[in-house]
């Protein structure tokens, strides 16, 4: 491609500081290094670790930064190294890698990859060092290694997932991040038996993809709860069939779920980034059996605080980054799902915005309205 080690100029939405609204600007986007590959972003969505992060509630604030990480994208040109991917392959970026080489990577159990699992404190290459973004010469920021608020990224090859093309990208964006870590926590690691009983703790996108994975898993009650009883209409298109709003009760929701099924629930998967909801995810699990997965992020001052008689009791803690799935390895074959019609997509995409309007996705997350917003680069 003509752009192939060269500078691209494009526009970025950047956070210049903490909670402000993005900028659009004009950055410098340097050639792909090393192992890396340029990325022409087509679709991006908000989730809730970017707003998280740009809130700067989560570990060292770094900025200014160009967040985003949930999309859909070209590979534009490749680096030195790179052979598993060529300029025209569709890609869908993941804040998590599989380098394919290292003992996580290796195991069977694990997609916790040594050299590329999530970094949210890192703001540069891990080739070098550097950022590969600029504006008159000053670095900005990267994000999880992804940085899909900006019309060309630059990505380690080992946080590309490649596609199949005929795969619409406005619409799989959406399994980048959000979906496939929902449906993953249910499918792959709470591992929900048929006929059981699954709490879902949280129905965003996350919390809906949880839902929808353990139906598929073949769970019969699916309890969602929210504080937000807006969700709870939208959640039954997602298999939840029946709901608990923590508010509308003068006990702990874990009381009110233990006297709704006998003494616990199978299985919960906590979906909310709050410490209360992940304590009461837990402790509302049956004891012998119970399984537990939390999946939110949590503030980085949070304890998690339980009696350990609830562990000796027989319940099982558990805690997953993108639903256990290995990016490279099996993304494609949830974006396969979708193609074969077993995963609907479209129900969790309730809003779309052009990128100039970035902002206003931030404010729906904030309102609790609908469930992922799609940002179109291109108009
Ligand atoms: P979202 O904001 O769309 O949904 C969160 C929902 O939780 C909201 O409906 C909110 O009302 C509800 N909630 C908040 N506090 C609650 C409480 N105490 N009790 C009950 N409900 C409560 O967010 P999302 O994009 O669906 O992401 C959900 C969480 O998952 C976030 O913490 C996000 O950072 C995290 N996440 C983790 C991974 C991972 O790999 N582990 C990947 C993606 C997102
Ligand atoms: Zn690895």
């Amino acid at each position: 491609m003509a752009t192939a080690g060269k500078v691209i100029k494009c526009r970025a939405a950047v956070a210049w500081e903490a909670s402000k609204p993005l900028s659009i600007e004009e950055v410098e986007v340097a050639p792909p290094q090393a192992m890396e590959v340029h990325v022409k972003i087509l679709f991006t969505s908000l989730c809730h670790t970017d707003v998280y992060f740009w809130e700067a509630k989560g570990q060292t604030p770094v900025f200014p930064r160009i967040f985003g990480h949930e999309a859909g994208g070209i590979v534009e040109s490749v680096g030195e190294g790179v052979t598993d991917l060529a300029p025209g392959d569709h890609v869908l970026p993941v804040f998590t890698g599989e380098c394919k080489e290292c003992a996580h990577c290796k195991s069977a159990e694990s997609n916790m990859c040594d050299l590329l699992r999530i970094n949210t404190d890192r703001g540069v290459m891990i080739g070098d060092g550097k950022s590969r973004f600029s504006i008159n010469g000053k670095p900005i920021y990267h994000f999880v290694g992804t940085s899909t608020f900006s019309e060309y990224s630059v990505m380690h090859v080992g946080c590309v997932a490649k596609i199949n093309p005929e795969a619409p990208l406005d619409k799989v964006c959406v399994l980048s991040c959000g979906i496939s870590t929902g449906l993953g926590a249910s499918i792959n690691v709470a591992k929900p038996p048929k006929g059981s009983t699954v709490a879902i703790f949280g129905l965003g996108a996350v919390g809906l993809a949880a839902a929808e994975g353990a139906r598929i898993a073949g769970a019969s009650r699916i309890i969602g709860i929210d504080l937000n009883p807006n969700r709870f209409e939208e959640a039954k298109k997602f298999g939840c069939t029946e709901f608990v709003n923590p508010k509308d009760h003068n006990k702990p929701a874990q009381e009110v779920l233990a006297e709704m099924t006998n003494g616990g629930v199978d299985r919960s998967v906590e979906c909310t980034g709050n410490i209360h909801a992940m304590i009461q995810a837990f402790e509302c699990v049956h004891d012998g059996w119970g399984v537990a997965v939390l999946v939110g992020v949590p503030h980085k001052d949070a304890e998690f605080k339980t009696h350990p008689m609830n562990f000796l009791n027989e319940r099982t803690l558990k805690g997953t980054f993108f639903g256990n799935y290995k990016p490279r390895t099996d993304l494609p074959n949830v974006v396969e799902l979708y193609m074969k019609k077993e995963l609907e997509v479209e129900k969790f995409i309730t809003h779309s915005v052009p990128f100039a309007e970035i902002n206003k996705a931030f404010d729906l997350m904030a309102k609790g309205e609908g469930i992922r917003c799609i940002i179109r680069m291109e108009n």
